[in-house]
């Protein structure tokens, strides 16, 4: 099956249990939002998808386009089209958004077929001017060096601009919004869903509910203490933004 499936997922850090037991479904040309209070293990999943190592399987399977992916290191489950946007994006002095991108497209192509040259230069010029104008962004930001001195809503869109060009199958957003002022929120918004197709599916995780507004759902998983407990519509973010999370840990509230 097509897509991101995630089964009775344990995962430890430094021995401590973390995740404990999470089931997810995320198929093609569907968003699904995680939310959660702080601290519950969201961004810990999203290392776990992305292989970090220190976040460590102690039981479960991720199923990633009907493979299980648990032993695969990070770079390959890059190639194969999982791509994960970081709630805090590293800055890399002395290379430029340009480089980094062609860097990251060729890795790609080489994973496809071993004799490939590289992505030549004007072909790769043409698709990130292509790609930025999607995104709204000015072309001169290729040119800088990756996130240095960059604003919150600059690397956030930076991050979209790598997913525009590397066309992920599954994308896993953690807290995107974290950090944006509410114009630069509406832009990366606007740009996730323009690139949202029936062969990518998104994960966005998230504390508030204000980018669910921009970017419509498809379900929304409330995760507490390491697991989901609920499941439900575009309402359930509503319900929590209004709640807050406490009732969700109680069973006859539910
Ligand atoms: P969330 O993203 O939901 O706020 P996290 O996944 O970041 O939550 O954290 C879940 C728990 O795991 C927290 O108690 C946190 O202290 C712990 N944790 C996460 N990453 C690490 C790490 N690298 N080292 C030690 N503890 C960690
Ligand atoms: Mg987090």
């Amino acid at each position: 099956m097509p897509g991101l499936k995630i089964k009775d997922l344990n995962v430890t850090v430094e021995e401590q249990p973390i995740l404990t037991g999470v089931n997810l479904d995320v198929p093609l040309g569907e968003i699904h939002a995680i939310m959660g209070p702080n601290g519950t293990g969201k961004s810990t999943l999203a290392y776990t998808l992305m292989g970090h190592p220190r976040y460590q399987i102690e039981e479960g399977e991720i199923i990633f386009n009907g493979e299980n992916i648990n032993a695969m290191p990070p770079e390959e489950r890059s190639k194969k089209g999982l791509f994960l946007a970081f709630q805090y994006p590293v800055s890399i002095p002395g290379v430029t958004v340009a480089n980094f991108l062609r860097t990251a497209i060729n890795a790609h192509r080489k994973t496809k077929n071993p004799d490939d040259k590289g992505i030549q230069i004007p072909e790769f010029r043409k698709l990130m001017i292509e790609k930025m104008k999607l995104l709204d962004m000015d072309p001169s930001m290729a040119g800088r060096y990756l996130n240095e001195g960059f604003s919150g809503g600059e690397k956030k869109r930076v991050e979209i601009l790598q997913m525009a060009m590397l066309e992920p199958r599954i994308a896993v957003l953690d807290e995107t919004d974290s950090g944006l002022d509410i114009d630069a929120l509406r832009i990366v918004s606007e740009g996730i869903n323009t690139l949202m197709n029936k062969n990518l599916g998104i994960l966005v995780i998230t504390h508030y509910q204000r980018i669910l507004n921009y970017l419509k759902p498809d379900v929304v998983h409330v995760m507490v203490d390491g697991k989901i407990l609920q499941s439900g519509g575009p309402g359930l973010a509503m319900k929590l933004e209004e709640q807050g999370y406490e009732w969700i840990r109680s069973p006859e509230a539910r």
